[in-house]
Parts: structure tokens; sequence; C-alpha cells
């Protein structure tokens, strides 16, 4: 099976083509894989402008196919199927690719299959890595922080997550307040190298509770403050006060994610013999955060699966692979099919856009 897959939930215009390897039901061989970002447009903004991706992304959907298209070798009509992610993200963007989704469909009568974008995620390391299903994962990005039991390719169990900010959004908030520019993860990344991390006591909030809940938005609070207070003695902020600010703040969200996890493995069990830890999100890309990570599996007896780094962000392929499962189990969508805002990944009908359910 070789499914189309076309992305544009935020800020990135995806398009890719994934086949499902050979007499495996596991693992799919990426044959092309297109993803323009749209950083330039949002940076003077500090953060991602709807209108302006909804626009971009309409502009530049039917190029990006043609260049995946193109790039794995194959016309539309040797596909066998096209996906597109239907939710949950910037609605415009989802919508653009959703339309567009439907005029392939209509032009070449593939079928079309409407992908949940956070499934996209959670199934990406059965693409890169074959995973067997049950497998935990912890899903951390710009906009979601989550541990998921993943049992199916449409079963997943949401055992906890951010009760506001996801990881991504604090990072990108708090490179912002830093004056370092958007996306803010491998901004501070970068700063944080030459910085102390202990210098700043920041807060790991949510520890004393021994759910899987987290929470980011008092941390960004705790730096700005520590950020004001700095300017209030000094003037102003050194090379080694922001260095130090963004390897407190680093190891905060990494302190808090590692000791999280550890408690989801624990809560996940062991349901095959060598369970498995994946990871899927722009902030799995942070090598301090995936060295806890990574700690944390083996001493809890897990396999820590990471996809590459251009699996772990955004991207088309993903949204090809999640298709290609759903497809493969016999399902797919029609023309009626919807573009969700919101679409909870352990609820399989959320209400559809204008619906007024
Ligand atoms: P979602 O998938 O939830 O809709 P998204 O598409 O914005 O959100 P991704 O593309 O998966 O998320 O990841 C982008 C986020 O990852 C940004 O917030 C960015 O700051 C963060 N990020 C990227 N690289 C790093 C890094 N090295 N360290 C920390 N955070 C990072
Ligand atoms: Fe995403």
């Amino acid at each position: 099976i070789t499914v189309l897959g076309l992305e544009s939930s935020c800020d990135d215009t995806a398009a890719a083509v994934v086949r499902r390897k050979d007499g495996d039901s596991n693992g799919g061989e990426v044959l092309s894989s297109i993803v323009w970002g749209q950083e330039g447009l949002h940076a003077a903004f500090g953060g991602v402008v709807p209108e302006i991706a909804a626009r971009a992304h309409a502009e530049r959907l039917d190029l990006c196919v043609e260049q995946a298209l193109e790039q794995a070798g194959l016309a539309l009509a040797e596909v066998d199927a096209i996906a597109v992610t239907a939710g949950p993200g910037l609605i415009g963007g989802v919508i653009s690719g959703v339309m567009c989704a439907k005029g392939l469909s209509i032009g070449s009568g593939k079928p079309l299959v409407g992908v949940n974008h956070l499934a996209g995620h959670a199934l990406t390391p059965r693409m890169t890595d074959g995973v067997e299903y049950p497998y935990l994962m912890l899903l951390v990005s710009g906009g979601h922080c989550q541990f998921l039991g993943v049992l199916g390719p449409d079963q997943f169990t949401r055992m906890g997550g951010t009760i506001d900010d996801a990881p991504g959004e604090a990072f990108d908030k708090t490179a912002k307040l830093l004056g370092l520019g958007y996306p803010g993860g491998p901004l501070i990344e970068e700063e944080a190298k030459n910085g102390d991390p202990k210098r700043f006591r920041f807060p790991r909030p949510l520890l004393d509770r021994p759910d899987l809940d987290m929470s980011f938005s008092g941390l960004k609070t705790a730096l700005r403050r520590a950020r004001d207070t700095l300017v209030a003695e000094k003037g102003g902020l050194t090379v080694q006060d922001r260095a130090d600010l963004c390897a407190s703040f680093q190891q905060a969200v990494a302190d808090t994610l590692a000791e999280k996890t550890r408690r989801a493995c624990i809560a996940f069990g062991k349901p095959l013999e060598t369970p498995v830890l994946a990871v899927a999100g722009g902030v799995a890309a942070n090598s301090l955060i995936r060295a806890a990570l990574q700690d944390v599996a083996a001493k809890e007896g897990f396999q820590f699966l990471a996809p590459p780094l251009k699996y772990c962000t955004d991207n088309g392929a993903m949204i090809a692979w999640a298709g290609l499962e759903r497809f493969a189990g016999g399902e797919f969508d029609d023309l009626t099919l919807s573009a969700r805002p919101r679409w909870p990944l352990d609820k399989a009908a959320a209400p559809m856009l204008g619906s007024g359910k």
C-alpha cells in the first residue's frame, strides 16, 4: 500500500509519500517527504499567526504535493489513498489541507483518509521502527504534552498530560521573554550550552501529585520574575545571565518530564516482555530532555525510541503512515470529511466544525 499524506495544521506545509514495507505489517518506507516551514513568516510575531499560516498553506499545498509525488517517482494515479490532517490544529490551515485533499481525491478517484494530527505523531514509531502495539508514548510538542497508551491505530488511552501550556509553548514564550526569537526551543538549547542549570531554582510543578498531570505555565512566570529582578538590579542581562536563565529553565522542564515519565512507565506496566517508551513532537529534539528520558526508560526496563528529528516535528510522512494504517484496516472517508479544530485522541467522535454540537 502506498499513501500520499498532507499536513497543514500549524506552521509547516508538508506532503509525503509512504509505502508499507513488503511482507511486514509494521514499518514504512518514506519515498518522499517535503516540508516547507513558515518560520520566516511568523518570526517577527514571536508565534504563529493563524491567518498568515492559512494563506501560506493555501498557496503552497499544490506545489508541495507535486514535489512529493515527483520525488517519489509516482503519479497520483499510482498511490492507493490520499491522507490528510483533519484536525486538531489551526482551523484555517486544516481546512486548506482538507480542501486540497478533496480536490485530489475527486480528480483521481482515490479514497480520502482523514487523519488525527496527534495520531500521526503517536504512530510515527510504527513507521520508523516497526514498533508493535501496545507501547507508551510521550508526545511533547508546541501544542501538546501527553502520555498515551497506544493500543492500536485508532485506540489510544490518555494517561495524563499538561493542564496548561505545552513545553514547546513554554520554550517559545521564554525565548520571547529573553528576546531570542522564534521558534524558541533550539535557540534556548543553544544558549543553555554555556549556562549554569543550577543558578536559578525554577519550580518543578505538580511533582507532589501522584498523577501524570503536568503544568508549565508557572515556569515562564518564574523566569520572568528572575529576569525582572536582574534587570532591576543591574539594568540589564549579561550574556552569562541569559545563558544561566536558559539552562535553569531547560533543566526544570527536563526534570519535570523525566519524573512524570518514570511514573508513566510504572503506570503503563509491562504488557510485553520489553515494553517500549517512544517520544514524538518537536521538544523531543532537545538533547538534554532526550537524555533524561532515555535514562528513565533504561532504569524502568523500557526500550527507548525516538524517531529521527525530521519525523518528530510536523511532517507529511507521519500523516501518510497514520492514513495507511487506517486504510489498511478498511477505513476511509468521503467528501463529507470535516476539519476539526479540536479532536481529542481518546474520543473518536469529536464534534464536527459547524455542526453546532
Ligand atoms: P502540535 O504538534 O502540538 O500541533 P507543533 O506542530 O507546533 O505542535 P512540533 O512541530 O512538533 O509542534 O514542535 C515545535 C515545538 O518544538 C516548538 O514549540 C519548538 O520550540 C519546540 N522545539 C523544537 N526544537 C526544540 C529543542 N531543541 N528544544 C526544545 N524545544 C524544541
Ligand atoms: Fe505536530
